[in-house]
């Protein structure tokens, strides 16, 4: 066994049992870039070292999660971010670029319930009646 499969293999047997990565502990290391990145152009003063405790408080949390053990609690804090945060991000990028892609139809958001409606590009001014509340949107497709 070579000297690199031995330290893959001691690492792996430390990781067993412990929670790792996933996606919560993926959004506090972006919201941590973040916060570095904002600290960059705050120089001195309290918001400073507001910032400089909060990114130090988060890399302790995100550490502390890869490897917590206690992984009941753990998957519950990441079922609970996936669910709010991580899914409607998600499915946001995901149909902004099926909308971008399709060529055939144009989208409207109803104003006021936020339904999108599709309707087929090139056919001039229309009323769209949307599907959901019965409001009337005035468009060009
Ligand atoms: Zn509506």
């Amino acid at each position: 066994m070579s000297f690199l499969q031995r330290i893959g293999n001691s690492l792996a047997r430390f990781m067993y049992g412990r929670n790792g990565a996933d996606q919560l502990g993926l959004g506090m290391i972006w919201l941590l870039v973040i916060l570095n990145i904002v600290s960059i152009f705050v120089r001195g003063g309290i918001l400073a070292s507001v910032l400089n405790v909060a990114a130090l408080l988060l890399a302790v949390c995100i550490i502390f999660r890869i490897f917590s053990r206690n992984l009941p609690k753990r998957r519950a804090e990441n079922a609970a971010f996936v669910n709010k945060v991580w899914n409607p991000i998600r499915n946001r990028i995901a149909n902004t670029r099926n909308q971008a892609r399709d060529k055939d139809h144009k989208y409207f958001t109803c104003p006021q319930c936020r339904a999108v409606c599709r309707v087929p590009k090139g056919k001039g001014n229309i009323v769209i009646t949307c599907p959901r509340c019965g409001n009337q949107i005035h468009g060009k497709s």
